[in-house]
C-alpha cells in the first residue's frame, strides 16, 4: 500500500511546481534590477569560465572518476555537475571559440574569484560544494558527471559542454561563485541562456530557464541568501556550446562577508547541496513528470525489496502502468517558465 501513498503525495506536490515557475518569472524581474545595481557577474569580468582540451594531460581517467559511485540501471536521468574554474597554477590562458561558428574567443578557462573575507579560492569552494552534490544526487538515483574531481585538472568550458554531449547528459549544472568591487553586493543568482541565443535550439533555451530558476529559488530558500534570480548570459562559452539544458548557479558573493563566510563553510555545505538537487528534482518533475514518477515507483520497488515486502514482480509492473496511465490523465505537460529576455 505504502506505493500509493506515494503516488498520491506526488500528485498532490505537482501544484508546487507551477509556484517553482511563477516565482522564477518574479525573480527574474528581481534580478534584472539586481544586475543593475550589483554590476556585472564574475563571468563578465573574465572571472567564469574556464579549462584544456588535453584533457588527458591532467592524466585523469574519467570513466572512473566519474562512474565509480554512480548507481546503475536504475532509470535516473544523468546529470553533469560542473565545478567553475580550476587552480590557477593550471594555464587555461589559451584561446577557443565562444561559440560553434563564432569568430569571437576566450580563453579556455579562467580562475575565479577569491574570497575577499575566507581567503576560499573560487576554485576550491565550487569544488567542495559540487563534490557533496555528487553524493547527494547519486544518493537520489541518478547518473552523475563531474567535469573535474580536483583542482589541477586542465578542461576548457568548451570541454566541458562536449563532456555532457559525449555523456549524453540530461542537464548540467555549473557551480559558480560571484564577485564584485561593491562589497555591499550579496546574493545568489543564476544564468541561463535567452531567447535571443542563436546557438541553442528553442527548447534547451526554455529548459535552461526553467532549470535556472528551480535552482536559484531552492537554493535562495534553503541559504537564506539573497535571490537575486535568473540573470541573462548568452556569451558563456561553456553554455553556449552546450547541447543540453544548463545553468550557471553563482552561489553569493565572495567580495560581501555574509555571502563569503556562508558558501565557505564547509558545515553548510550539505544544506546547499541538498537544495541544489532539491531545485533539479523540481526541475525534472517539470520536463519528465512521467519519468520521475517511474523513478519512483522504481525506489519503492526497490525499498520493498530491501525490506521483505512480498508483492509479485507482476503487481509492481501493474501499479507502474497504471501509475503511468494516470499521469497522462491527470498531468498535461506543463509550459516550462520562459527565459529571461535580455535586458
Ligand atoms: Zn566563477
Amino acid at each position: 500500500m505504502q506505493k500509493y501513498l506515494y503516488i498520491f503525495l506526488f500528485i498532490l506536490l505537482l501544484p508546487l511546481n507551477a509556484f517553482c515557475v511563477s516565482a522564477g518569472e518574479q525573480n527574474t524581474y528581481e534580478s534584472e534590477k539586481g544586475q543593475a545595481v550589483i554590476g556585472p557577474p564574475d563571468s563578465e569580468t573574465g572571472a567564469d569560465e574556464n579549462g584544456d582540451a588535453e584533457a588527458g594531460s591532467s592524466g585523469v581517467d574519467w570513466e572512473a572518476a566519474n562512474t565509480a559511485a554512480s548507481p546503475a540501471g536504475n532509470g535516473g536521468f544523468t546529470v553533469v555537475i560542473d565545478p567553475g574554474h580550476q587552480g590557477s597554477w593550471v594555464d587555461m590562458s589559451a584561446q577557443e571559440p565562444m561559440a560553434p561558428g563564432s569568430s569571437q574567443t576566450k580563453a579556455k578557462a579562467t580562475s575565479g574569484t577569491q574570497g575577499l573575507y575566507s581567503g576560499v579560492p573560487e576554485y576550491e569552494v565550487n569544488l567542495q560544494v559540487a563534490l557533496v552534490l555528487q553524493d547527494e544526487l547519486n544518493a537520489r538515483g541518478y547518473r552523475v558527471i563531474m567535469t573535474r574531481t580536483d583542482n589541477d585538472t586542465a578542461i576548457s568550458n568548451k570541454e566541458r559542454a562536449e563532456l555532457a554531449t559525449s555523456e549524453k547528459a540530461d542537464i548540467t549544472v555549473r557551480i559558480h561563485a560571484n564577485g564584485s568591487d561593491d562589497t555591499s553586493a550579496s546574493g545568489t543568482l543564476t544564468m541561463a541562456p535567452t531567447s535571443a541565443n542563436t546557438y541553442l535550439d528553442a527548447d534547451i533555451i526554455e529548459k535552461s530557464g526553467t532549470l535556472a530558476s528551480c535552482i536559484v529559488n531552492h537554493f535562495s530558500t534553503a541559504t537564506g541568501l539573497k535571490n537575486l534570480g535568473v540573470i541573462s548570459a548568452d556569451d558563456m562559452t561553456g553554455t553556449n556550446w552546450s547541447t543540453v539544458p544548463v545553468a550557471i548557479l553563482e552561489m553569493g558573493f565572495m567580495s560581501n562577508q555574509n555571502d563569503d563566510l556562508y558558501i565557505t563553510n564547509t558545515a553548510n555545505h550539505a544544506v546547499m547541496a541538498q537544495s541544489i538537487a532539491d531545485g533539479i528534482d523540481e526541475y525534472f518533475s517539470i520536463v519528465e513528470p512521467q519519468a520521475v514518477a517511474a523513478m519512483a515507483l522504481e525506489a519503492e520497488k526497490e525499498e520493498a525489496e530491501k525490506t521483505g515486502d512480498t508483492e509479485t514482480e507482476e503487481e509492481e509492473k501493474t501499479t507502474s502502468q497504471e501509475a503511468s496511465d494516470k499521469k497522462n490523465a491527470e498531468q498535461p505537460s506543463r509550459p516550462a517558465v520562459p527565459p529571461t529576455p535580455a535586458p
